[in-house]
């Protein structure tokens, strides 16, 4: 809509939007009132791009010093080389808050006002992440990881030690209504153990808490997960509450056919697709449209510090140009187009945290007012103006970021 408005209330919510003041029942007389009388306050933000704000479904804030760097192997030895031993790193809480901190300030610069995080295993630092968000303002589900097998000493919790922590997060912050909440990870399945697997199950029905794992991301990952749970990956989650009994996002979905997509469907299981990390770890690539065609949910995840790139507007860049390497290869289905990737990172992601994404009545105001004034020389259209703004802007041109009605200033 061209110069129009966006009416918010005091708790944040949007009630409406229209080309005029009028139509939205403000009296345009100084000061302004609402019919009912009550005060309106206007911000005119003039020739700007006022549009829905960012949503990361899936990342890592604790890989975050190996952003950009490690890109030499598939999966399962990148996780034993680079990222496991950087994990480790996270039981002294001095490093947890500065790489955090940093890591959190990113999340704003880049305009991603809501994220599903993964910790690592560490209580301590996970609550750090969880008050540094809080503190900023900004929306997280944060999980601390359950791992207890296959990986490093340093970061095996046993199944009770895993519970006591959770416990404490669970009683400080598992407030429905609250920004800052927290998620039950289990990092995956050849990490957990089924004893782990079924507590985290478990844990998620006790607290009505959401669930968020990986899944089928690399052929030699699907294989170990057979060995180990003599089953496919999907349903080996299934089978211990973790696949969509309460709401479930899984990264990747690289190689889901099948029954798994037919599993995922039925559970509303929704997808987290990361372009930039399936191809910097050499995973494949995930055939979205054939999900949106089946009907499932599906939201973009920077996976950092598989993915390298931390800003969600490039990440629909590569989700589109991907999605043109299956065209490419099969012409059976049409490629992801600029208003789908945008609904994905907006309206489509952001109903995993509730009512986000959209600016219809009743969603949380959480928004980006962008000023592209250098890429708009040449009178674009509104629509040209977004796609040139993801295509070639970064984050100097976002002037201001909302979450839930709040402006977030760092
Ligand atoms: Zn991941």
């Amino acid at each position: 809509m061209e110069n129009g408005y966006v009416a918010v209330d005091t708790d944040g919510r949007v009630t409406g939007v229209a080309a005029d003041l009028a139509s939205l029942g403000v009296n345009v007389s100084e000061p302004c009132r609402k019919s009912n009388g009550e005060d309106v306050e206007i911000v005119d933000f003039g020739d700007r791009l006022l549009i829905p704000a960012m949503n990361d479904l899936h990342v890592h804030a604790s890989q975050y010093r190996n952003q950009g760097i490690a890109m030499d192997l598939e999966l399962l030895p990148w996780l034993q080389k680079y990222t496991f031993p950087e994990e480790m790193k996270y039981a002294d809480t001095g490093y947890a808050e500065r790489m955090y901190r940093r890591f959190v300030r990113d999340l704003w610069r880049f305009g991603t006002m809501r994220a599903c995080v993964f910790a690592t295993s560490h209580t301590e630092s996970t609550r750090l992440l969880m008050h540094l968000f809080q503190e900023a303002g900004m929306g997280a589900l944060v999980g601390k990881v359950a791992m207890n097998r296959n990986c490093p000493e340093g970061l095996s919790e046993s199944v009770e030690e895993m519970l006591q922590g959770y416990e404490e997060l669970i009683a400080e912050f598992n407030n429905p209504e609250a920004l800052v909440r927290p998620i039950v990870t289990p990092r995956f399945v050849p990490s957990c153990t089924p004893e782990m697997l079924r507590a985290c199950g478990e844990l998620a029905a006790k607290y009505r808490l959401p669930v968020q794992s990986h899944l089928s991301e690399n052929k030699d990952e699907l294989a170990l997960v057979q060995t180990l749970e003599s089953i496919w990956y999907g349903a080996a989650y299934n089978r211990y509450g973790l696949f969509g009994q309460t709401p479930t996002v899984m990264a990747h979905c690289v190689y889901t056919r099948g029954k798994e997509l037919r599993l995922m469907k039925r559970n509303d299981v929704m997808v987290a697709h990361c372009p930039t990390s399936n191809l910097n770890v050499a995973s494949g690539m995930a055939p979205i449209r054939q999900f949106l065609d089946e009907g499932l949910r599906v939201g973009l995840g920077s996976d950092i510090s598989g993915g390298h790139d931390l800003n969600i507007f490039r990440v629909m860049v590569y989700a589109i140009q991907v999605s043109k390497m299956h065209f490419l290869r099969n012409h059976a289905r049409p490629f992801l187009t600029l208003p789908e990737v945008f609904w994905m990172a907006t309206k489509s992601a952001g109903s995993f945290f509730g009512k986000v994404g959209s600016f219809e009545p009743g969603y949380e105001f959480d928004a980006l007012v962008i000023d592209d004034s250098d890429l708009n020389h040449d009178h674009y259209s509104l629509l040209e103006r977004l796609e040139r703004y993801i295509y070639l802007g970064d984050d100097r041109q976002i002037v201001h970021r909302f979450c839930r009605g709040n402006e977030i200033i760092m």
